[in-house]
């Protein structure tokens, strides 16, 4: 690949319509985790005078684009999912290059905007409210949805498409405006989803783009004419937007970490239970909210799981996402590259077993990049810290059960509660996993990577605040009810009362 071949390209921010530097002047880079060496693009360092100026384009924004009729507003949607769907392969280079992933699983990520853009559209013609009877003769109840008002919505890097897509369109199917801040570690694609959301027709000051990194989100987040902030990311950041937002009394949706775990009984498919353990601990190079960090493996087959299993880690292959036939690619930065480097070092402190890998991958060209061999510890039990823990990494821990009630206690053992899954050919135990697991998602015979958008999704427990995106529980973050009332009897009736 060639570096440096052509100009850096500038991004900006965009308020009301126009291409803005920061007010500052101030730039950051943008670079390639694969090769370091390449900058993907130079972005403003935005302050608190670049989010004042997007959060007043948004509020004047507001005005009108809650008044559009909802079925047009579904119009401009399906115009987005159609130009997302027509530049895929483009993006999905742009989002390689910035974030890592493998180029297969970023053009899954430019799909899950694309399902989300129809699906979003759809509800245009719905956004149900409900009729009720009232207690009282001649008077009429019903209850509508209104938008919300201007809403925060801050992303996190590694999906930076579809998770920026769950929230943006939702938000705009309702009649929200938004100030948009997507990661300062994958910048580029949220400029292009924007760029297109603008060519598709969404007018001016009802989505604006501010770059930058936490103190961005923070100055969003405070922001009196602000709210709603919806946020994915971690639980450090989630509960300190929760503080501010509780302290303003401001409505606010938090998607963060996650300690998933696969459980392999006794009578599994074994080969199934394998290939969805590879995929949900080492797609993304485990870097996703729902990546199994934990594979908790019936005493029974444990053995002949592991043996068969390491051998297939080892054959992955690690590299730029962008080479053809890399499984895995990536760490995203330097910082994330430290982090999964010492939980190896506590896995290895607490007593466990390292199977495979353990160590960054650095022959020939991987050396310009954050590259972390896929790691395996055994021996490990449901106290220690890379058992509790979030590591955001290729590593997972194996943890051994005797019985279905014991791996629920293991499963269940963590302060996270986002997605599980359960490979097993019982169906009496597939339906005391789907009751008895303390998690927003669990799989039964597939991994615990793999949500589609038109079911809820979320956590329990640290993993967020009760909301849920995607399904039509998402439309419940981005409108607020309201119940009316319409008394035709022309008279002074009391509920509870004239009875
Ligand atoms: P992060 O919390 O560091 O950053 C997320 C976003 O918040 C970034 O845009 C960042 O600039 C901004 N930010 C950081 N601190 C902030 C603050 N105090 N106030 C406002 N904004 C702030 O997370 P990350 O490293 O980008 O993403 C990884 C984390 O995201 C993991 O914990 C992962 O589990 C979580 N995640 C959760 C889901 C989910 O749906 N539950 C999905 C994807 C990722």
């Amino acid at each position: 690949m060639k570096l440096f071949s052509r100009q850096t390209p500038v991004f900006r921010n965009c308020i009301n319509g126009q291409w803005l530097a920061a007010r500052s002047g101030k730039i950051f880079e943008d670079r390639n985790p694969a090769d370091t060496r390449e900058i993907v693009g130079l972005f403003p360092s935005s302050g608190s005078a670049d989010v004042n100026h997007a959060v007043s384009a948004a509020k004047e924004a507001f005005r009108f684009w809650s008044l559009v009729p909802a079925p047009k507003r579904g119009l401009i949607l399906y115009e987005i999912g159609r130009a997302l769907t027509q530049r895929k392969e483009e993006l999905a280079e742009l989002m390689t290059r910035e974030m890592g992933k493998v180029l297969e699983e970023a053009r899954g990520d430019i799909q899950e905007a694309v399902d989300m853009a129809f699906y979003a559209a759809g509800e245009g013609r719905r956004l149900f409210g409900d009729t009720t009877p009232s207690e009282l003769p001649d008077k009429f109840c019903l209850s509508v949805r209104r938008p919300v008002g201007v809403c925060a919505i801050i992303t996190p890097w590694n999906f930076p498409m579809a998770v920026p897509s769950w929230k943006i369109f939702a938000a705009l199917m309702c009649g929200n405006s938004m100030v948009f801040k997507p990661s300062e570690d994958a910048p580029a694609t949220g400029t292009r989803l924007v760029e297109i959301m603008q060519d598709c027709g969404v007018p001016s000051g009802v989505i604006n783009l501010v770059h930058g990194d936490g103190t961005v989100g923070r100055a969003l987040v405070a922001h009196p004419d602000v709210n709603l902030v919806s946020f994915t990311g971690s639980c450090a950041a989630g509960r300190e937007i929760a503080q501010v937002c509780g302290k303003h009394l401001k409505k606010h949706s938090l998607e963060l970490g996650g300690k998933n775990a696969q459980i392999v009984m006794d009578d599994a498919d074994l080969k199934l239970a394998m290939e969805g353990a590879l995929w949900g601990a080492f797609g993304t190079s485990g870097q996703r909210c729902t990546a199994t960090s934990r594979l908790i493996l019936h005493k029974k087959i444990k053995q002949k799981f592991l043996r068969q299993w390491i051998p297939a880690i080892k054959k992955l292959s690690v590299g730029n996402g962008l080479a053809e036939g890399v499984q895995v690619g990536p760490i995203v930065n330097q910082a994330q590259m430290e982090r999964v480097k010492s939980y190896v070092r506590i896995g290895l402190k607490e007593g466990a077993r390292l199977l495979t890998g353990g160590k960054p991958a650095t022959s020939g060209e991987l050396r310009y990049g954050h590259f972390f061999e896929p790691t395996v510890f055994d021996r490990v039990t449901p106290s220690m810290r890379i058992a509790q823990e979030e590591i955001f990494g290729p590593v997972v821990g194996v943890l051994e059960t005797e019985s279905l009630e014991e791996a629920i206690e293991i499963l269940n053992g963590t302060s996270y509660g986002l997605s599980s899954s359960i490979y097993t050919r019982n169906v009496n135990q597939a339906f005391k996993a789907i009751r008895d697991l303390d998690a927003g998602i669990t799989y039964v015979n597939g991994p615990t990577i793999g949500a589609e958008v038109h079911l809820p999704f979320g956590g329990i427990k640290n993993t967020g605040n009760g909301h849920r995106e995607g399904g039509r529980t998402v439309f419940d973050i981005f409108t607020e009810w309201k119940a009316a009332y319409i008394d035709y009897s022309q008279k002074l009736q009391r509920a509870q009362i004239d009875t």
